[in-house]
């Protein structure tokens, strides 16, 4: 089993032809382990654009790379060959955080045309292994964490890597798995990206849901107790939708309390993620920013 560890820098640059911003890779860093998390190889490539002449200020001071090395690079589709060479003789690819591959995907559509494209079989999110093991070690923070904070709070030795360099940044997270490596919650995380729900995951995109008839919403969601005696409450007014939100008048059965009940649902790849608020009873009509006065926020998953 062998094992390769990707990271990449990339300076975000406005795109004419579709008129929108994009990430473009401008270095790819990677390392090559042994079953045991030994460094076998390296791989350092920068890439020249194809969209821009230079490269931001914010990018130099972030990574290091300046234009001139920029220029000097090579070409976005003959780096991806040349790693593509390099993990030939792997089997599991990682990054830090799945955001490199979104990256990856948008470069390859917009810049690469699909012609040419990273190869990946099984994959594996390192920050998703280290986190867990921080978390099982008494870190809190839910926040993704920095593969800063995690080497330090593993104690690596980090003096010799440069952070935000795409190799020595690949460095630094061989150094992490090794020191967290956990066969069963590796095996636990990997993905086969050869499943067709691995990419579809990847590209789908999270929306709020903005019709009420919608199939995916739970009808429970839309129902509401009362904030003062818990009894079920009547919905008394048609709901309503504005800023992502439903919102409807309820009145408590038992004790006739008043008040308004919003919800709101996120459509994600797995699941809807539902978020409900009780707010002050609404008495004008067509004014959803009055007496929005937050009583209790409560969130389910559905
Ligand atoms: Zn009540």
């Amino acid at each position: 089993m062998k094992y390769v560890i990707l990271d990449l820098e990339w300076d975000t640059v406005y795109y004419p032809p579709q008129k929108r911003f994009v990430n473009q890779i401008l270095q790819i860093g990677a390392v090559k382990l042994d079953e045991n998390f030994n460094k076998l190889d390296t791989l350092e490539l920068n890439i020249k654009s194809q969209i821009s002449k230079k490269v931001s200020k914010r990018f130099t001071d972030i990574t290091g790379i300046t234009t001139e090395d920029m220029l000097s690079g090579i070409p976005l589709y003959e780096a991806v060959e040349k790693y593509n060479t390099f993990v030939k003789d792997t089997q599991v690819a990682m990054t830090w955080s799945d955001t490199d591959l979104y990256t990856i995907l948008d470069n390859q559509k917009v810049l690469l045309k699909e012609k040419v494209t990273f190869s990946f079989d099984k994959y594996l999110d390192l920050q998703k292994l280290v986190q867990g093991e921080m978390q099982r070690k008494g870190y809190e923070s839910k926040n993704q964490v920095s593969l800063e904070s995690a080497a330090q709070f593993f104690k690596i030795d980090t003096k010799k890597f440069e952070f935000h360099t795409a190799l020595d940044d690949s460095l630094v997270c061989g150094e992490l798995l090794k020191a967290t490596f956990n066969k069963d919650r590796f095996n636990e995380l990997l993905k086969d990206t050869k499943n067709p729900e691995f990419f579809a995951r990847l590209r789908f995109k999270a929306r709020p849901i903005s019709n009420i008839k919608d199939e995916a919403i739970d009808k429970k969601h839309l129902e509401f107790r009362c904030p003062e005696c818990n009894a079920q409450a009547k919905n008394v007014s048609k709901w309503k939708y504005h800023n992502r939100w439903f919102s409807a008048n309820f009145k408590c059965a038992h004790c006739g309390f008043k008040f308004n009940g919003r919800v709101s649902f996120k459509r994600t790849y797995d699941e809807v993620l539902v978020k409900r608020r009780i707010c002050e009873y609404r008495v004008k009509k067509n004014d959803m920013q009055s007496m929005s006065k937050e009583v209790q926020l409560t969130s389910n998953r559905n």
